[in-house]
């Protein structure tokens, strides 16, 4: 069904996708549709058409290496075999990219490390760190991710601990949070309550990672606009339009502000631990929140993977942040090899160079993703031209310090 909304007529086009609406606002709109087609002085043209150029003439920098080497905290090169509603059941892995195929987009980048968040547990995670990280040393770091398939057994919280002790023993170099706790895990793992982030279950583990000084890189909550409702007032409307499940609203979901809530406490109880807070502390929209946030807590920093639309469409803040958090700010993009499906995150050479123009340059009105449509939101960015001693930090120290690499 196609609703076609006036308000829109005033640019020229008609709104194509169909939005939600009740039985009187249809019969409203309908009438609006039929005194919309008698009237020649509008075309007709769906939103997911419209792919409009700007004819803005500014300097275009193209940034094909980043000034400095650097380490990207955020990428996904291995997935679970097996997983159900979010939760991964399967130990073996999937590869998404052979290693001599990322060294090569990372040589032309100036990448030299990738971390691949999500190197699974059990044998999975063991055979990812044997087949990337050890194969290529310096090249490939891998994170260890939680076994919620064991969730209901009695002895749950000291299993996951001694889990995390062995994919220290094998090599992981951190623990990987997906939001899957907090939006997915429920008390009969699919099925029953939604388990809280700051379950107590959970508090051995956290212990083990400040223990053995793995670094928790930790993805909570959402963009805002998924907690709101799919409609014409949201920002994100063809992104969920595109992806129905990632909206969050409705059902039992907690609320934005519950999960980030749920976070903190996790980080106040465990001050030895350390958490990169992933997406940009999951609050790019409120830089303010998470400037709040990271003067509360000593022990987080966040990176930038996957918000660099966000941060680059309000560059003045961002640039302030970056200037005060310069040490604690990491470089991150969420690249996944052959994620075609989501061009924010693709790993490529051209994703690469949009991150590096933002970093590097004081270019205006360019697109934060590789994409016809701006997948995240209909808007451009703006670079934030950071200078070179912040640059080396962001792109490489904070993340060899976290990791124990050396500088
Ligand atoms: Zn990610």
């Amino acid at each position: 069904m196609i609703n076609r909304r006036r308000w829109l007529y005033g640019l020229g086009m008609a709104f194509g996708a169909a939005i939600p609406t009740g039985t009187a606002a249809s019969a409203q709109a309908a009438g609006q549709d039929a005194a919309a087609q008698q009237d020649t002085r509008y075309n007709r043209l769906a939103l997911t058409d419209y792919e409009p150029r700007s004819m803005l003439q500014v300097s275009h920098t193209r940034v094909e290496k980043s000034r400095f080497p650097l380490i990207d905290i955020h990428t996904h090169i291995s997935v679970s075999t097996r997983s159900d509603r979010g939760i991964e059941l399967a130990a073996e892995r999937q590869y998404l990219g052979t290693p001599n195929e990322l060294l090569q987009v990372m040589d032309r980048k100036n990448i030299r490390a990738m971390v691949n968040l999500t190197g699974g547990f059990d044998n999975g995670l063991h055979d990812a760190v044997t087949k990337y990280d050890k194969a290529f040393p310096g090249r490939f770091y891998s994170f260890a991710e939680p076994s919620y398939s064991k969730f209901k057994q009695p002895d749950y919280p000291r299993v996951q601990a001694d889990a995390i002790a062995q994919g220290h023993r094998d090599g992981a170099r951190g623990l990987k949070i997906r939001k899957t706790l907090g939006l997915y895990l429920r008390e009969n793992i699919t099925s029953g309550t939604l388990v809280k982030i700051d379950d107590p279950r959970f508090d051995p583990m956290w212990d083990a990672c400040a223990q053995l000084h793995m670094p928790v890189a930790i993805h909570v909550s959402d963009p805002l606009a998924f907690f709101t409702p799919t409609d014409r007032f949201n920002e994100r409307y063809e992104e969920l339009n595109n992806h129905p499940d990632w909206s969050f609203h409705g059902h039992d979901f907690p609320s934005n502000a519950d999960l980030l809530e749920a976070r903190n406490r996790v980080m106040a109880r465990h001050p030895k631990a350390q958490f990169i807070v992933l997406h940009v502390g999951n609050f790019s929209e409120d830089l303010a929140n998470v400037s709040q946030n990271l003067d509360r807590f000593p022990n987080m920093t966040v990176d930038t993977a996957a918000r660099v639309g966000e941060l680059g469409r309000q560059p003045r803040t961002a640039r302030k942040f970056f200037d005060k958090y310069q040490d604690r700010i990491l470089f991150g993009t969420d690249a996944t090899p052959h994620g075609d499906e989501f061009p924010q995150q693709v790993f490529n050479d051209e994703l690469y160079e949009i991150y590096y123009r933002f970093l590097e340059t004081d270019d205006e009105y360019f697109d934060y993703a590789p994409a016809k449509v701006p997948p995240q939101g209909r808007w451009r960015i703006y670079g934030i031209e950071l200078p070179e001693p912040i640059l080396r930090k962001v792109y490489y120290d904070n993340a060899a310090r976290l990791l124990g690499i050396n500088i």
